[in-house]
């Protein structure tokens, strides 16, 4: 073992879009291998590869293999791989590059989608020992049987967050496009401000609600391994944010982000019998149609009758009123309303555990503005509301001024 401080860096798509950013990257990782680190990187596919990919599968059938397609998926992080490792070579730095399989990564046999169960560290860290820099094709393992699998869109992050802990570090740098993860979407509102420090509660909410910066799933293992990212830009020398335990932040802010989303729609049943079980054989239906359900909210009742809402996925939207029509006289339900343009905007932060007031903070601003909320529902951590889609940015906007454009929130 050479003991040296061992770093994990991954770098997204547009960070290694070309062959000059893959030489600016060979660059920043030579300033890295300078200092003193050990140097793991994990690297995406340049650019929009993967899209293309996907778009060329699509030209030769609607339903294709979902083998095949991971075998496809995974050839565009071999090419940036090794690219980058001529260029780290042509910086006068040794490097050498692994796929997923060469580095036993270990996932189940869920093409497309699949988790990571293992990786072996060995021939990592005896390249490492080596004195090399050791790069890893992201997004990408083998099953059980060898067959090629990939870990969703955006599973590079998850590949790199998995090394760190196989390789038992705390630093870990996500290079992207972008400063670091912000207050809100800087293209939809202008005074939104870099935030120094995130919880990984706050990034999975805020993933869950619509802003998803990381892969889900790295930031799940960032937290139980207890694993610093860095979210950073690749476009310079700033420092980016921190995603981090909430234990450990020096700053505090009631709400750290606001967002929005508009793939869902709405659904309501009106008049259903307020008794026993009806809940029940409505939302089974749906699960036993693999219909996934976010919000749910059930009226008080009435004369014996209440109302459900709920919403699911727009693109489940027609299956999901296939299914509610069917039931509908078994339930006894007076009518049936869809709706299909709404926004979920929601508000999240961990300083909700210890603030009160909020809730009735952000409904004040959105009546202010006189948008009518048709649905809440809240967790720990965040509130959400369900608007007319017309009002979304509106209502962004708003609650971003209330909670994060105070002087004291500049961070
Ligand atoms: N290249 C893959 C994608 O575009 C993986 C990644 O970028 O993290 O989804
Ligand atoms: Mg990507």
């Amino acid at each position: 073992m050479s003991g040296k401080k061992i770093i994990v860096q991954k770098y997204g798509g547009t960070s290694v879009g070309t062959t000059e950013r893959i030489k600016a990257v060979a660059e920043r990782i030579k300033g890295y291998v300078g200092k003193g680190y050990s140097v793991v990187v994990v690297v995406s596919a340049m650019g929009h590869t993967t899209d293309t990919l996907v778009d060329l599968a699509g030209q030769i059938t609607k339903n294709p293999d979902k083998r095949e397609m991971d075998m496809l998926l995974s050839t565009g992080e071999q090419v940036s791989i090794s690219l980058l490792a001529m260029a780290l070579h042509e910086t006068g730095v040794d490097a050498i590059s692994y796929t997923g399989s060469q580095i036993r990564v270990i996932t189940d046999g869920n093409f497309s989608n699949a988790k990571i169960e293992s990786i072996s560290p060995e021939r990592i860290m005896q390249s490492l020992d080596e004195g090399r820099v050791v790069i890893v094709a992201g997004f990408q393992g083998i099953d059980a049987n060898e067959n090629i699998t990939t870990l969703g869109r955006g599973g590079s992050d998850t590949s790199a967050v998995a090394l760190a802990a196989v390789l038992k570090t705390r630093d870990c740098e996500i290079y992207t496009d972008v400063e670091g993860v912000y207050t809100a979407d800087p293209r939809i509102i202008d005074r939104t401000k870099k935030l120094k420090e995130i919880s990984y509660d706050e990034m999975l909410e805020l993933a869950r609600l619509g802003a998803a910066v990381l892969h889900s799933r790295s930031v799940e293992f960032a937290k139980k391994y207890n694993i610093k990212l860095h979210v950073r830009s690749s476009f310079n020398y700033e420092e980016g944010t921190i995603v981090m335990p909430k234990e450990e932040m020096m700053e505090r802010f009631v709400i750290s982000g606001v967002t929005s989303k508009t793939n869902e729609a709405k659904i309501t049943l009106r008049d259903i019998p307020d008794k026993p079980g009806i809940a029940a054989q409505l939302f089974k239906l749906l699960g036993e149609n693999k219909l996934y359900v976010n919000m749910i909210v059930q009226s008080t009742g009435k004369d014996n009758k209440a109302s459900i809402s709920f919403t699911v996925l727009k693109n489940d939207l027609p299956r999901a009123r296939d299914l509610c029509e069917k039931i509908k006289s078994d339930l006894k339900a007076t009518g049936i309303d869809f709706k299909e343009d709404i926004a979920i905007v929601s508000a999240v932060g961990v300083g909700m555990l210890s603030s009160y007031g909020v809730a009735g903070r952000m409904f004040q601003v959105l009546s202010e503005h006189g948008i009518n909320i048709e649905m809440i529902s809240t967790s720990e951590i965040g509130i959400s509301c369900v608007i007319d889609s017309m009002y979304a940015e509106l209502a962004m906007k708003a609650i971003h001024k209330e909670f994060l454009e105070a002087e004291k929130y500049v961070c």
